[in-house]
């Protein structure tokens, strides 16, 4: 069943009285937008590639309206977007722009619901902002340790739906293992409470890990029950030169057996990361003293003084010199150091921004593969296209890299446009090739829906239109993501 534009959406005068009204009732005067002008941030997506248009932007306040919207929306089958923060990077949170949808927003569910100190857990509602989690943890002497670049915006419903990873992922892992409980609206407005501190329970499935990175496709995260971890004593950053990505690799390996779980962020850019990053920016600034090929942003952490760790690592630093894996390299000696550093990671997106048009890949590969993976990249895309210029930059640790091509300088931008499957297919089938994913964290959403078919065997594909079919069967839940629609039309 495919209901989307079945329902009375297409209706407007019937939509207006049996799914605005009723909806108007449970959400009240502050929790419904159906001003054009209103709606449109909840419309344009944090690049602008994506722009939707819907009658309506619903903002329940708790999981009992969600629950009530959702209820009227299954008995209307109205498909319904799910959307946190809008900081996602792949149109998952955007509707369609044909009226087809209403967005569901959590951005009025922003309570922090308690805290258990004894249990290091904090429950929260799906739209507080991942960086009040944070704050609330390091007042309590804890730690939420998952941090991205958009913390101050996205959601922690957001950020569990796209299972977001970011710059400590090396050490914490993703969101996925940051979770203990979930709270869900199902997409017949039932609500699931599985909001359970445990850090044992096996009976049975573990469903909560079904929502989390599902893109909104199951049901709307409405609360999570996290884990809080201890809060690091020290911190040590250091920015590191060596002479490729195998270099690197061989460091990291020598400086995981040395420094074990006190490796916190391991971030790999080549030059021209730091090049642009200091083109676009005054703050940046180089900090060695001559230019080398790559780069390493390391940080440490953990329990005792930042003199240990900081000796710590410097006796792998010393090691990795000698072995010619590392060239030179600076350790921060103060908090305005560290930020300095961080600088030149942190302006390198917004950098390649202004360089140019470019595509942007999120790949991961076996950390063993980084190196093969972006010198195959950058010598069969060189080869196509004469005068391209790739940016590759990311989370080492996790063999996830932002392989990002630029246009080549000059050229029109339309060529450029239309150069994007070609670039695809050869970027993408080189990760194939190296039992790679074609996103690593940002997920499918739209941008990435004709290619998942293409990089996923039929019998994943199928059991994932399986699982929809099973949770959704009206298909009401952000339609037209994550799942290739030709899938769900194969379904018996
Ligand atoms: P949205 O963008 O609103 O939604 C994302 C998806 O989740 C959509 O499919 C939406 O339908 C669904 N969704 C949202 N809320 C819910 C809910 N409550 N229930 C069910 N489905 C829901 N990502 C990383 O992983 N690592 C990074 O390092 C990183 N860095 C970034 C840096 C910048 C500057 C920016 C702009 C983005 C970055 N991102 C990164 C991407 C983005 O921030 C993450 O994907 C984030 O987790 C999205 O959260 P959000 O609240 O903005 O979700």
């Amino acid at each position: 069943a495919d209901p989307v534009g079945t329902g009375l959406l297409r209706d407007p005068g019937r939509f207006a009285r049996e799914v605005l009204e009723p909806i108007r009732k449970v959400v009240g005067e502050r929790g419904l937008i159906t001003d054009r002008g209103a709606m449109q941030p909840h419309m344009v997506a944090w690049r602008d590639n994506w722009a939707g248009r819907v009658p309506a932007v619903v903002l329940p306040a708790d999981t009992a309206q969600m629950a009530a919207v959702m209820t009227i929306c299954a008995a209307t089958r109205t498909p319904v977007v799910p959307q946190g923060g809008n900081t996602g990077l792949t149109g998952g949170g955007q509707p369609h722009a044909d009226d087809s949808e209403i967005v569901l927003s959590t951005a009025r569910m922003n309570r922090i619901r308690g805290m258990d100190l004894d249990n290091d857990t904090i429950t929260v509602d799906a739209g507080v902002v991942l960086q009040v989690i944070q704050e609330a943890a390091a007042e309590a002497g804890r730690l939420f340790p998952l941090s991205l670049g958009a913390e101050g915006s996205c959601q922690i419903g957001g950020n569990l739906s796209t299972n977001a990873g970011g710059l400590q992922a090396i050490r914490y892992g993703t969101a996925r293992g940051l979770v203990l409980g979930l709270e869900v609206v199902l997409p017949d407005g039932r609500v699931w409470d599985g909001l359970r501190g445990l850090r044992k329970d096996n009976a049975g499935y573990d469903l909560k890990q079904l929502f989390i990175g599902a893109e909104g496709t199951l049901g709307i995260i409405t609360g999570a029950t996290l884990r809080l971890l201890p809060r690091p004593e020290a911190t040590v950053t250091a920015f590191l030169a060596t002479p490729s990505p195998r270099h690197a690799v061989a460091w990291l390996r020598r400086a995981k057996a040395a420094l074990g779980e006190t490796i916190t962020t391991m971030e790999l850019m080549e030059r021209r990361c730091l090049e642009i990053a200091a083109k676009h920016s005054p703050r940046v600034q180089d900090p060695l003293a001559q230019a080398y090929p790559w780069y390493l942003l390391a940080e440490l952490s953990g329990q005792g003084t930042e003199e240990d760790l900081a000796a710590r690592l410097l006796r792998v630093l010393e090691e990795g010199l000698e072995a010619a894996e590392l060239l030179d390299g600076t350790v921060a000696a103060s908090a305005e150091q560290a930020a300095a550093l961080w600088r030149i990671r942190e302006g390198t997106p917004e950098g390649q921004r202004l360089e140019g048009a470019s595509f942007k890949h999120d790949v991961s590969v076996p950390v063993s593969q980084v190196d093969r993976f972006i010198a195959e990249a950058d010598a069969a895309l060189t080869r196509r296209f004469p005068g391209i210029r790739s940016f590759a930059f990311g989370h080492l640790g996790d063999g996830n890299i932002h392989y990002n091509p630029v246009q080549a300088e000059g050229e029109p931008a339309a060529e450029w446009a239309a150069r994007l499957p070609e670039v695809n297919r050869i970027v993408h089938d080189i990760v194939a090739s190296l039992g790679g994913s074609i996103t690593a964290e940002h997920g499918i959403g739209r941008l990435r829906l004709e290619e998942v078919g293409r990089y996923k065997a039929p019998v994943e594909i199928e059991m994932m239109a399986r699982l929809k079919q099973c949770f959704d069967p009206m298909n009401l839940m952000n339609p037209g993501k994550m799942l290739p629609p030709a899938a769900l039309h194969r379904m018996p």
